[in-house]
């Protein structure tokens, strides 16, 4: 990995500053590199291939020197020894949690895990005899409850899918540490601008590029980045045994995404706070989700340990609106698209029911749920857009009594 050479630049400069390539050839951005085979000098060379696993390059699957370039940069950003590129967030998820644990040991995760990585483990992985245990919220006491013995890694996700529940990272994982459990945290949401879960403490710090880096909604990647060489190797040996890799092509268009991240994020951000403020004069919600609201779950440990917010959030809308009638409003929408996946340039409307799957939900109104992802549209536009849907549910016959 190339070591910064003297202080460490802004992280938004690290965003663009991408590591020198290699072979000395002088642009700007990195070069794509397509491989299957690598070369070798000598026969004893070729035989002794595996031992460049980690810091050379073996065989295409296993790196390249765009995939590698990438991953320092991605370490340098979240401030971690390693980084490893996996083909997709949820892949991500998988190898860090592989690389932790044997049969017969428990992942801890929280309630508002995001939705297929809390599949995977519980449906997947429990076949081949690794337990799961949800737990709810933060407190200690919480997670002394789920703990035991045989508990092996603690997911952190914060702000939680969905609904956007902020934790204390760094209480969590001096709790974790205590009794001999690695932390890994799904850092999607703010991205490495926004916090840093290394520094708080946090073994494996993840995020799926797909989201913020790419950015541009054509490209699927995940990332790792470790705080110790260890567990880095770990993890690359799962990804290697799995067959995991990724192209240099779709390196380059996270290279490319992550130049213009910073303001991206601070647009989408900020168009999101537009749209909460104007969201808040409607009748037709009963509340906005999202870290930076007064009252909202972890606002205080947000206040304090986040830097930058992301522009997603949700909206409960009263619960005299049905089903129905908030199908038929989506219908009013002409610049926001129905979609899941979020961090793009085009701002996009999901419906959700996070209560059919969690347990945790008491102080969530009932009410229908939508998912709003902020893009780089003009904010005064997207708020007609969401005004133009409310009036539909508004004037919408399918009430029930409220
Ligand atoms: C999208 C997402 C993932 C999965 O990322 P993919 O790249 O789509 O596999 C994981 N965690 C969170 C919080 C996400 O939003």
């Amino acid at each position: 990995m190339h070591a910064p050479k003297h202080s460490l630049p802004q992280r938004s400069t690290l965003c663009i500053h991408a590591p020198d390539a290699p072979d000395g050839f002088a642009a700007l951005t990195p070069p794509i590199h397509r491989a299957s085979t690598v070369v070798f000098d000598t026969p004893a060379a070729f035989r002794g291939r595996a031992a460049r696993l980690y810091d050379g390059y073996a065989y295409g699957l296993y790196g390249t020197p765009t995939t590698r370039a990438l991953e320092d940069q991605i370490a340098l950003l979240e401030g971690g020894v390693r980084a490893l590129l996996l083909p997709s967030g949820l892949a991500a998820i998988a190898v860090a949690t592989i690389a932790s644990v044997d049969a017969g040991d428990v992942v801890l995760l929280p309630e508002g895990f995001y939705g297929p990585a809390r599949a995977m483990i519980e449906q997947l992985l429990s076949r081949f005899g690794v337990g799961a245990r949800r737990y709810h919220g933060d407190a200690t006491v919480e997670l002394a409850h789920a703990i035991d013995h045989r508990s092996r890694v603690l997911w952190i996700e914060s702000p939680g899918s969905t609904t956007f529940e902020v934790r204390d990272v760094a209480r969590m994982a001096r709790e974790a540490h205590a009794r001999g459990i690695r932390v890994a945290m799904d850092n999607t949401w703010a991205t490495p601008l926004g916090f840093q879960p290394l520094r708080q403490g946090a073994d494996i710090s993840m995020q799926s590029l797909s989201k913020y880096a790419g950015g541009h909604s054509d490209v699927l990647m995940g990332s790792l980045a470790f705080a110790d060489e260890d567990i880095y190797r770990r993890a690359k040996d799962v990804a290697r045994l799995l067959g995991y890799g990724v192209s240099g092509e779709d390196c380059f268009l996270v290279s490319r995404g992550l130049a213009t991240m910073p303001l991206r994020l601070a647009q989408s951000a900020e168009s999101a706070a537009t749209l909460m403020a104007r969201l808040e004069t409607r009748a037709e919600i009963a509340q906005i989700l999202h870290p930076s609201r007064p009252g909202h779950p972890g606002q205080d440990v947000f206040a304090r340990d986040y830097t930058a917010g992301a522009g997603l959030f949700g909206i409960v809308l009263k619960r005299e609106f049905d089903a129905a009638a908030v199908d038929t409003a989506f219908a009013a929408l002409e610049i926001f698209k129905i979609g899941a996946s979020w961090g793009g340039a085009h701002s996009l409307i999901a419906p959700s029911d996070p209560k059919s799957e969690r347990a945790d939900l008491e102080w969530l109104p009932d009410g229908p749920y939508l998912r709003v992802a902020v893009g780089l549209e003009d904010a005064g536009d997207l708020a007609v857009d969401l005004f133009r849907f409310l009036d539909a549910l508004s004037r919408a016959p399918g009430k029930s009594a409220a």
